[in-house]
């Protein structure tokens, strides 16, 4: 038997993958067996009863899209409806999109863009359309469509046999890419579509009267000549004639499947965030929008399919980067997010007797204790981990306070078995940590594995980057050359660096970060 491998050797060995059984696969045979003979709106609603809040439909709001969004709206008006906003769309798409869900009452439409940092070192002019079509449909179609599917088992897709030889073949259920895949137009044909969107009585998009029959991305389509193939106008003189997002993808190009350990830890915080939400009925997340709680905003949509099912509050205090606030604001709006922005006091509102830097970081404390106070909250969920700092190193996953927000750390429920202790009195709430496990390596492996956005100061740019994002005036960036999440992995591995190492109020004097904590600090 070979011998156990020492703590140090564990820290630092490498994530190794695993025999990955597809479970979509199965999955869809399944599915296949006992559906595979329906379709339309009787198809949607034995999935949608089999697999309540799990399969999203992906939506161009193009010519033909409003008969399956009708039939999906018939069965649940809130089902997630997925919407590539390209930044190539003609202008009359959104406004149809916006008029169509309206029409319909759809209620649960998200919009996914592609990542502003990928747009601006791939396509600066905007050409790429016309040099490289296929890179450019990869980051403005298909790397969202990941991004936005990261919650779901499955999606519903428009396609019909009809349409081209390669969809000749279409089964009402498959799967590709780990993902379902429902079709559930796939044997309709031309005639019945369109007798389907008159019987409805759907509105038209604008630009089919113009003769667009297929609408996509506005370089990239044409009208269709009278009696041409419908979907001749797209990508028309170029041998391209699919997006990407329904090809097989290269798994050299799919992003790297997280290791069993990650999926570990991802289960064991779905099960803490789906625990907290089932038990305490006034729950708010925090959002820094740092990599820790990108993270739990993302594992947060998985535990609710695709909809953080409460508030997300930032605790602003106006002191933050510029990018923080850009990252926010964009990714609130794309991932659905409730969010609240609860502006802190001012620093001549709080304890003088608190070190300068950190009686400046104890503004956040004093703008959680009003929201909690305010909106009465028995349960606030937070992304610290304990391997941050040692006074964290002592937390709880369920962390009772008062709702003053102190932290009795000598006198805390033991949590044996993931049996947490989530009742609360009157005067008290719950700190959440589902994230405590975890460590810095843990969270830049994952971020990479599910294609996480981050705000681009955690990498390298001028020789410094953010290892730990704080306000401006009580955190500083730290010398590194890690300009890739790649490159982050590569250095943490190395570094015996600590990762707050940055954070100035954590070092002014020795009790300065206890005192913040035991006081309601996160
Ligand atoms: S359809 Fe054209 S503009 Fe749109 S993403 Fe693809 S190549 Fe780019």
């Amino acid at each position: 038997m070979s011998a156990p491998l020492a703590l140090a050797e564990l820290d630092s060995a490498p994530v190794t993958s695993e025999i990955v059984v597809d479970d979509a696969a199965l999955r869809a045979d399944d599915l296949m067996a006992r559906y595979g003979h329906l379709d339309g709106v009787e198809l949607l609603r034995a999935l949608f009863t089999e697999m309540p809040g799990q399969i999203a439909l992906v939506s161009s709001f193009g010519a033909e899209s409003a008969v399956l969004l009708a039939m999906a709206a018939e069965v649940d008006p809130a089902v997630p409806v997925i919407f590539l906003d390209t930044g190539k769309l003609f202008g009359e798409t959104i406004t149809y999109r916006d008029k169509l869900s309206k029409f319909l009452g759809l209620t649960n439409v998200q919009t996914f863009k592609p990542d502003p940092v990928a747009e601006a070192e791939l396509d600066k002019p905007g050409t790429l359309w016309r040099d490289n079509p296929d890179a450019c449909c990869h980051f403005r179609k298909v790397e969202p469509l990941d991004r936005a599917m990261a919650p779901f088992a499955g999606w519903i897709t428009g396609r019909k046999r009809f349409q081209s030889k390669s969809r000749a073949a279409l089964p009402v259920i498959e799967s590709e890419g780990g993902k379902l895949k429902i079709n559930p137009l796939a044997s309709w044909d031309a005639k019945q579509i369109a007798a389907e969107f008159k019987r409805r009585e759907l509105p038209a998009h604008p630009l089919v009267a113009d003769g667009f029959l297929s609408i996509g991305c506005m370089p990239c389509t044409d009208k269709v000549a009278p009696g041409a193939d419908a979907r001749s106008g797209r990508w028309a003189g170029m041998e391209k004639t699919e997006c990407g997002i329904h090809l097989s993808r290269i798994p050299a190009k799919r992003p790297q499947r997280a290791s069993k350990h990650l999926r570990e830890l991802e289960n064991q915080s779905i099960y803490i965030l789906r625990e907290a939400f089932a038990r305490l009925p006034k729950l708010a997340m925090l959002w820094s929008v740092g990599k820790d709680s990108n993270v739990l905003i993302w594992l947060a949509r998985k535990a609710f399919y695709g909809r953080v099912p409460f508030p997300v509050v930032e605790l602003d205090t106006g002191m933050e980067l510029s990018s923080v606030y850009e990252f926010r604001d964009r990714y609130a709006a794309e991932w659905g997010l409730d969010l609240r922005i609860e502006n802190c006091p001012p620093v001549e509102d709080i304890d003088p007797s608190l070190p300068p830097f950190a009686r400046a970081a104890a503004r956040k404390s004093a703008g959680l204790q009003t929201l909690i106070r305010r909106e009465k909250l028995n349960g606030v969920i937070v992304g610290i981990r304990r391997d941050e700092q040692s006074t964290r190193a002592k937390e709880r996953v369920f962390s009772p306070r008062s709702n003053q927000g102190d932290w009795n750390f000598e006198q805390q429920p033991a949590e044996f078995w993931d049996h947490y202790k989530a009742r609360v009195a009157e005067d008290e709430h719950v700190r959440i940590h589902p994230l405590l496990g975890w460590t810095e390596l843990d969270i830049w492996r994952y971020t990479k594995a599910e294609g996480i956005p981050v705000v681009p100061a955690y990498l390298a740019q001028d020789g410094v980057r953010y290892r730990s994002l704080g306000e401006t005036n009580i955190t500083q960036p730290m010398e590194s050359q890690a300009a890739s999440i790649d490159d982050i992995i590569a250095e943490l591995e190395a570094t015996r660096a600590p990762e707050r190492a940055g954070r100035i109020m954590d070092h002014e004097a020795e009790d300065s970060f206890e005192r913040l904590r035991s006081n309601g600090y996160m």
